[in-house]
């Protein structure tokens, strides 16, 4: 996928200003909060929540601490099952590995399960140019894929879109005939239909994992429409393809993971299909693939790691602080211009592709801290992102005219006189200027600010003028 981080601006402009996501916004405002708040609920209470949070955590960390050993772990234990199990360093070589795969099974038809991984290293591009047919097969993937668009959520690739505008999809994109699909049971009905076909003729399955379990060489994955299943057990070939920090010691650090996991992103007690893939069909089996691919991708995961930022790879792919974040609710998921959007992507993007490329991303925070009030993973997110755009402007990324405002702001606050002189003299022009209606409009350097929003009349005098009068008098 290519990245456009740099055209952060521009693109939540144009997601604010288009009448489609303004309907989107409000069907989306409506939904999301409530999710954390069941999520509460079902565990009996914050502290309940919180002591499974603090558990999870620690199996995370302490997983990531031993990556090295715990790939080792699984790789013997997947190969023992019958699973080869291959490295890449890079997505380029991830869809080097999965292309060799589907040539030497000599395959043309291949059927997807969702995986952010795969849309990371565009193995869909590679695989059509190599001349195979790729079907996504997760009806919001499936929607995307046929409007040749981009996820907009890691949960759900097609939040963007609205009821009105896949009906219209479908109707330009399938035979129809008179059916006119007027109810959404009608168009997944109509989804599941084409996607039978592509289940039944696939030689090739591809699916994502949640989780690789060290102690056994299994992969868990978590799904509501059961098409990660299909995809693994009806075409003779399987590849699951993830990335290194998937990795868990055990069974049962999967099930703690499992319960945060699934509350956290739609509010579920549980998921309609949990799955554990041990491998290639046994002797005996009534089903399952011929052969079972590991491929997991390192893609600077190993170099965040050995970061400051590495407690961003605890991360759950929940999706819950998309789902509480201001920012992703006005701008949507595209503006973020690659992979992962909302608050894990701020921190994600830069760290996994370049700060150059992204720097407007850790800004596009409004510092609420609900991000990291609801991460299932407590991930201190608002200090991450605050940690890159100090990094970001010491490095010299930061645009030349906010490294001099800020500069002077940070020189201003280290003489205290002078910053009151100024700070006062602002206040009263400020207060004069606004003072007939109430608020100010419009003020030098916050054009955009002041574009959707008003800025309520100063008092005549800062707190400071105001307490050194009341000491005088
Ligand atoms: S950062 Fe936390 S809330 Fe966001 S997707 Fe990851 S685990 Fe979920």
């Amino acid at each position: 996928m290519e990245q456009q981080s740099r055209d952060f601006l521009r693109l939540a402009d144009e997601a604010i200003a288009s009448p489609e996501r303004s309907e989107n916004r409000e069907m989306l405002g409506a939904f999301m909060p409530t999710l954390r708040e069941k999520a509460v609920k079902d565990f009996g209470g914050n502290e309940d929540f919180d002591a499974l949070r603090n558990d999870v955590k620690a199996i995370r960390q302490h997983a990531l601490e031993h990556l090295g050993h715990y790939l080792e772990t699984f790789t013997r234990n997947a190969r023992e099952n019958g699973s080869s199990v291959n490295f890449a360093r890079n997505g380029d070589e991830l869809n080097e590995i999965v292309l060799d795969i589907c040539a030497r099974s000599e395959a043309s038809r291949v059927a997807k399960g969702k995986s952010m991984i795969t849309e990371e290293t565009g193995l869909n591009g590679a695989l059509e140019a190599a001349g195979f047919s790729v079907r996504e097969t997760d009806l919001g993937e499936y929607i995307i894929q046929e409007a040749g668009e981009t996820p907009s959520h890691i949960v759900g690739p097609a939040l963007h879109k609205t009821q009105s505008e896949i009906r219209e999809l479908f109707l330009e994109r399938h035979q129809l005939g008179e059916r006119d699909l007027a109810s959404a049971g009608e168009m997944v009905a109509e989804a599941r239909q084409v996607l039978r076909e592509d289940f039944l003729a696939a030689e090739v399955g591809i699916i994502g994992s949640n989780a690789l379990i060290a102690e056994n060489g299994y992969s868990m994955l978590v799904t509501n429409e059961g098409n990660g299943d299909l995809c693994a057990n009806l075409p003779p070939v399987l590849i699951i393809c993830t990335s290194i920090d998937r990795i868990l010691p055990r069974t049962d650090d999967a099930m703690a993971m499992l319960r945060l996991l699934v509350r956290s992103t739609t509010g579920q007690a549980v998921s309609c299909y949990t799955s554990f893939y041990a491998g290639p069909r046994r002797p005996g089996d009534v089903d399952g693939p011929l052969e079972t691919h590991f491929v997991l991708l390192d893609n600077k995961r190993s170099d965040i790691l050995a970061s400051d930022y590495a407690e961003m790879l605890q991360c759950i792919r929940c999706g819950a602080c998309l789902n509480h974040c201001p920012v992703y609710m006005s701008a949507g998921g595209h503006a973020y211009g690659w992979v992962y959007p909302g608050p894990m992507g701020s921190v994600l993007t830069p760290l996994l592709t370049s700060l150059e490329e992204s720097y407007l991303l850790p800004d596009a925070c409004t510092a609420c801290g609900r991000c990291e009030e609801v991460c299932p993973a407590s991930i201190p997110l608002p200090g991450l992102l605050r940690d890159l755009r100090h990094e970001a402007f010491t490095e010299g990324i930061t645009a030349t005219r906010w490294r001099l405002g800020i500069g002077l702001h940070g020189w201003l606050a280290r003489h205290p006189r002078l910053y009151q002189k100024v700070t006062g003299f602002a206040v009263s022009v400020m207060h004069r200027l606004g003072r007939r209606r109430g608020v100010i409009r419009k003020l030098p350097f916050a054009g955009g600010w002041l574009e959707a929003r008003d800025l309520p009349t100063p008092a005549a005098k800062t707190f400071q003028q105001e307490h050194q009068d009341s000491l005088e008098q």
